[in-house]
């Protein structure tokens, strides 16, 4: 199996390294990530100017640093690399949990890889001040791809993974609150300065993503890329049938 992993934290995130490391365990690994930090940009892809890209080592692992978007390293990583199966994405640090898989870079390599036909897979925990220890989470993230990989109907996969996990639950987005806020604060030269940023969510629903992280649990999302309002839509038949 030809792995790709990417991530929208940059080539130089640990949370990269670790992620290649556990996924060398089932199949052939190349890394292709944005040179930069890339966090938040969603699912944009360059259009205005051309991709380049690098070659680089990371840890043994051949690599290629794009000046692109997450969705873009999937769509150059899988073009110049054929017979890519899967794109991994991560591991994020932050967590990407119901609305905000929305704005998720990471998620949004995922997401190329299933429009493209691919199978592809988000994977993120949360983050303190430092940087977290992947031990606790190697473990889990490895039974976690044991259980997701031999199902290759689920080709579009959110998980989240908590920093002590003590076991694996299939879950929903949480949709209950959105969590992203403005808050307003004064720079150096007491000049107001507004920020976007992520106000936690208490009480998520019980069988959602938030809930699952929250009880120590890793949090497995199965998604579509369809976002048809199914029920709307049959409503709107139904009702444009009958005048
Ligand atoms: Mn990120």
């Amino acid at each position: 199996m030809r792995i790709l992993i990417t991530n929208d934290d940059g080539i130089h995130s640990s949370g990269l390294t670790a992620l290649a490391e556990i996924a060398a365990a089932f199949g052939e690994v190349q890394i292709v990530a944005p040179d930069i930090e890339q966090s938040s940009m969603g699912h944009a892809i360059t259009h205005s100017r051309p991709l380049d890209f690098r070659r680089t080592h990371i840890k043994g692992f051949e690599a290629f640093r794009v000046n692109g978007t997450p969705a873009d390293c999937v769509a150059l990583g899988s073009s110049l690399w054929e017979g890519v199966d899967l794109v991994l994405s991560g591991i994020n640090l932050g967590a990407n949990l119901g609305n905000s898989t929305w704005h998720s870079g990471t998620l949004a390599a995922a997401k190329q890889a299933a429009l493209l036909g691919l199978r592809g897979i988000a994977i993120s925990t949360p983050v303190a001040r430092d940087e977290p220890d992947f031990e606790p989470i190697r473990r889990y993230l490895t039974q976690t791809l044991e259980l997701l990989l031999p199902a290759t109907e689920l080709t579009l996969v959110n998980v989240n993974l908590p920093p002590l996990p003590r076991g694996i639950r299939w879950t929903r987005l949480s949709l209950r609150q959105y969590d992203g806020k403005v808050v307003v604060a004064k720079d150096p030269m007491g000049r107001e300065r507004h920020w976007i940023t992520v106000v936690p969510v208490v009480d998520a629903e019980v069988g959602t993503d938030r809930w699952a992280t929250n009880e120590g649990y890793v949090a497995i999302t199965p998604l579509l890329l369809d976002l048809t309002d199914h029920t709307a839509l049959s409503r709107a038949q139904v009702q444009s049938d009958s005048t």
